[in-house]
């Protein structure tokens, strides 16, 4: 027995774990969760949960968290119309936001885009003013 350590491939090829892995019909969606939309990170479903709308994928860490600071702090909520219209278009308008900074009242457009680290964020974009107006 020549056992230098080594193995050849050749020998432990049928053992290796490449092809024939068809996860398409296995995947897994936790339990009590509606789907509502694809994830923009990975495609996979993003399910309706306790605490945020996840994607369906383990290894993926998309999430849209409900109680969610960048909209609490314009007095909006992560409700399952927003978090399906962000899905399916990256982008959602939303009408009668409060800053609870300013106390101002507007209406914006809420665009979402995924960092580097599968991670949610978000942008505010305003609708732009027919007459033109500086305002600080
Ligand atoms: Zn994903």
């Amino acid at each position: 027995m020549a056992d230098n350590g080594w193995v050849d491939a050749a020998d432990i090829e049928e053992e290796l774990p490449f092809g024939g892995f068809d996860n398409s019909e296995d995947v897994e969606v936790p339990a009590g969760g509606d789907v509502i939309g694809k994830c923009p990170v990975c495609g996979a479903d993003v399910v309706d949960r306790d605490q945020a709308y996840f994607c369906s994928d383990y290894d993926c860490s998309f999430a849209l968290w409900k109680n969610n600071r960048f909209f609490q702090s314009i007095t909006k909520e992560m409700t399952k119309e927003l978090a399906t219209e962000l899905l399916e278009k990256g982008e959602a308008k939303l009408e009668k936001c409060v800053s609870v900074r300013t106390g101002k009242t507007f209406n914006c457009v809420v665009k979402m885009t995924t960092d580097d680290e599968e991670r949610a964020q978000f942008a505010l974009e305003f609708p732009k003013r027919k007459k033109k107006s500086k305002e600080d």
